[in-house]
C-alpha cells in the first residue's frame, strides 16, 4: 500500500498495489513538467488508486491530445499522468509519495537530456 499528497496537502491519495517498477525520464517534457532534472513515474493501476482528500482541486492539463497531466492546481504538484487511449493506466509522480517501498528505477529514458554530474547506477 502505498499514500502520497499534493505540497500543500489539499489532495490526498492512497494505492492499494505496490510499487513494482519506477521509471525515471529525462525527456524536455518531464523536465518542464516538474521543473527539474528528470521525471520519476510509476505505472499502475486506476483501478486500485483512489484520491482520498481534494479531488475537485485536480486539474488536467494537456499539452499533447492524447495525455492528460494531473496536478493540483493550488499548489502545482503534478500528481499523476494518463493517456487518454491507455485509462486503466495512471503513471503516478513518486515524489508526491508520503508512504510504502519505492523500488529503485528499473529504466531510465531519454538520458541523452541527462546532466553529466549526475549519476544513477542502471
Ligand atoms: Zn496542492
Ligand atoms: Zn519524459
Amino acid at each position: 500500500m502505498l499514500e502520497g499528497q499534493c505540497l500543500c496537502g489539499r489532495v490526498k491519495y492512497r494505492y492499494e498495489g505496490e510499487i513494482e517498477k519506477t521509471i525515471i525520464c529525462y525527456c524536455k517534457d518531464c523536465q518542464m513538467a516538474q521543473g527539474s532534472i528528470f521525471g520519476w513515474n510509476s505505472p499502475l493501476q486506476k483501478s486500485e488508486f483512489e484520491i482520498t482528500h481534494g479531488i475537485k482541486f485536480l486539474k488536467e492539463y494537456f499539452h499533447t491530445p492524447n495525455k492528460a497531466r494531473v496536478f493540483c492546481q493550488e499548489c502545482g504538484s503534478p500528481i499523476y499522468s494518463y493517456r487518454v487511449d491507455v485509462p486503466d493506466i495512471i503513471r503516478l509522480r513518486l515524489g508526491t509519495v508520503t508512504q510504502g517501498h519505492l523500488p529503485v528505477p528499473s529504466e531510465q529514458a531519454y538520458i541523452q537530456y541527462k546532466p553529466d554530474f549526475l549519476h544513477i547506477d542502471e
